[in-house]
């Protein structure tokens, strides 16, 4: 795991591609989709990973054997190099990344392919090449007209090992040439196009799609690139040694960047180094206000490979770990009760003595899994617990394994989507029968697992006292709990300026929220991306919540925001915002505070880049793409 920054900082001073460009080419600016932080500036290295022209032959009836056997021999070659890609991949990232890896090897083994590729060379006589093109894009078509995002997102798996396979059929080399330090510029990438890439040093990557569950976005992260994703239409626009510059904390690309754009984004690169640098010197304090109110930080983990974060920036434990990102990786739902076990019992003794929060299987809304349900409106359909308590086979071995864990360390259980109480006592009921049974079989588990719930639903914020009787503590989720109370979908592009977690009507419920549960005596805790954001932090600390849990490279800057504050300012600011009329007057207020109390540097770096991009009178605003989330 690397240093968000790692790759980012490298290039200090003006290289030649840096300033050729500006002379010949008009500076541009892209807006898409911050899928891993750092800022990137350098050469572009445009990746075009356009298939291969494959052309019809015919062959003759005694070429056939032959044919089939280099389909054979492509077959073993491209399984030799998946193997290779898998082993470094295990080496960086674990196990559950090369996973990914052994999911297309799994695809070269798959029969119906090989069968129906043997079948077209016989009975068509047509070339091997011809054959796999011919078979896998049938098979990549129905795969992307899929519902399911996530089986859409494989669709690239597809082409990898389709295009992988019929490289060794013309015997070429599949390693691209990359350059070194250069940011890489294409439409798409697969997972293993940027782990081979990331032996060469790149700067980042910037790609004209991709979502933020993406594996190549997940990749990205994981291994310190920054990235933006989502930029529509940049690839047509590079040349290959054109300057670009990389906002993966803004989502943004700047190409051809002038002088001063250049200046001002080295200078704001240095102060987010020097800002990841002061991050480190906050770690061992703690987080608490100038009079002693003291806020748990925890980390938002999805993978196994991210555990070591939660000591590199401080997180007290974990407040969410998304089960479903396991899942998902692995590509179906029957996880065995042993081999989820394992996981979380390693998930445990790393974070021992503090606390794991293991969410249960949150699927639907845009986490589905292959077995998915054709919805009109999956946010409102078939979600979280609702899912879980139709599908006891999936509920029951992932209670159980994470009882069986919870001997090796502390852990909790959070449910998603809880919207009605009888879904609680359901709940427990399945509890009691796991617990049952565990002791039957005479397998250890931990009996004093505290059971906690999602609040994201709306309901459930508006009878947080009826609720807080029932569960051991509350963990807001803002993303949901805001799309559901501003009617405003999180992940659409056309109403993301509506999308408001400050409104004063969210605020309203977390604050009845917070109030339900210390009256009942449990804990609070936020766990939505409003956490992560040092903006918000007076609000929710002013609101009471005891626990922020959010991605830990996050925790350092609340942290600060944390210990600049007075339990009492922090309290006038959140009844300031509840009394606002609009949100974007509570962000002012915020703004102001932040800038005043000098801790909102990285906040900084990033409001101001988007200002100077959006007001700069060298970027013409008909050329900037806005592709927002
Ligand atoms: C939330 O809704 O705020 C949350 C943390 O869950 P997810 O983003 O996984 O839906
Ligand atoms: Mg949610």
């Amino acid at each position: 795991m690397t240093d968000p920054q790692h790759h980012s900082d490298t290039a200090t001073s003006t290289s030649p591609e840096e300033t050729a460009s500006v002379r010949e080419r008009p500076m541009r600016a892209f807006e898409g989709l911050g899928v891993a932080p750092g800022i990137a500036i350098g050469p572009i290295y445009p990746y075009s990973r356009t298939t291969h022209d494959v052309e019809h032959r015919e062959i003759s009836q005694t070429d056939v054997e032959d044919e089939i056997d280099r389909f054979k021999w492509a077959l073993s070659k491209s399984e030799r190099d998946l193997k290779k890609i898998s082993a470094v991949t295990r080496e960086k990232l674990g196990e559950d990344s090369a996973s990914i890896f052994d999911a297309q090897i799994m695809m070269l083994h798959d029969e119906a392919l090989r069968e129906a590729v043997l079948r077209r060379i016989q009975e068509k006589r047509c070339n091997a090449d011809y054959a796999v093109k011919q078979v896998m894009t049938e098979h990549r078509r129905r795969v992307q007209s899929s519902d399911s995002e996530y089986l859409r997102e494989r669709s690239n798996d597809l082409l990898d090992v389709q295009e992988r396979i019929i490289t060794h059929l013309r015997r070429g080399k599949l390693l691209s040439k990359v350059d070194t330090e250069s940011v890489i510029v294409a439409e798409n990438l697969t997972a293993a196009d940027i782990v081979l890439f990331s032996r060469r040093d790149i700067l980042g990557v910037a790609l004209d799609f991709g979502g933020a569950t993406s594996h190549v976005s997940i990749m990205a992260r994981a291994l310190g690139v920054p990235a933006v994703t989502s930029l529509h239409g940049l690839a047509d626009e590079v040349r290959h040694g054109d300057t670009i510059i990389l906002d993966g904390i803004e989502g943004r690309v700047i190409l051809n960047p002038d002088a001063d754009t250049l200046d001002r984004y080295r200078t704001r690169r240095e102060r987010y180094r020097r800002v990841v640098q002061e991050h480190k010197q906050l770690v061992p304090l703690a987080a608490e206000t100038i009079d002693h109110h003291e806020v748990s930080l925890r980390g938002n983990l999805e993978f196994v490979e991210e555990l070591p974060l939660l000591e590199e920036y401080g997180a007290d434990g974990i407040g969410l770990f998304r089960t479903e990102m396991l899942f998902l990786m692995r590509g179906r739902f029957n996880y065995s009760e042993d081999d989820q076990y394992e996981v979380y019992r390693q998930i445990v003794e790393s974070v021992r003595p503090a606390t794991t929060t293991f969410r249960l299987l949150d699927l639907g809304g845009d986490k589905m899994l292959p077995v998915a349900h054709r919805e009109h409106n999956p946010f409102l359909g078939w979600r979280g617990i609702r899912i879980l308590l139709d599908r006891e086979e999936v509920l029951l071995p992932q209670l159980r394994a994470l009882l069986r864990a919870g001997v090796h360390g502390p852990t909790r259980i959070l449910i998603p989507m809880i919207t009605q109480l009888d879904e609680l006592h359901r709940f427990r009921e399945y509890l009691e029968r796991a617990k049952r049974e565990l002791t039957e079989e005479d397998i250890p588990f931990a009996d004093d697992v505290p059971v906690g719930i999602m609040v994201e639903v709306p309901a459930v914020a508006l009878m947080a006292d009826r609720f807080a009787a029932e569960a051991d503590f509350f963990s807001i989720g803002s993303n949901d709990l805001t799309q559901y109370t501003v009617a405003t979908d999180r992940g659409n592009d056309l109403v993301s300026d509506r999308y408001e977690e400050l409104n004063p009507g969210v605020l309203s419920l977390i604050q009845r929220t917070v109030e339900a549960g210390h009256a009942a005596g449990i804990s609070v805790g936020v766990c939505g991306e409003m956490g992560g954001k040092p903006r918000n932090t007076p609000i929710l600390v002013g609101l009471g919540v005891d626990e922020i849990s959010a991605s830990p490279t996050y925790l350092p800057e609340v942290k600060r925001v944390i210990r600049a504050l007075q339990f009492s300012e922090a309290q006038a600011l959140a009844e300031e915002a509840l009394n606002s009329s609009s949100e974007a007057s509570i962000k002012a207020m915020l703004d102001t505070w932040l800038d005043e109390h000098g801790c909102g540097l990285l906040h900084m770096i990033s409001s101001e880049a988007s200002d100077e991009a959006a007001a700069s009178p060298d970027v013409d605003a008909s050329t900037v793409d806005v592709q927002q989330r």
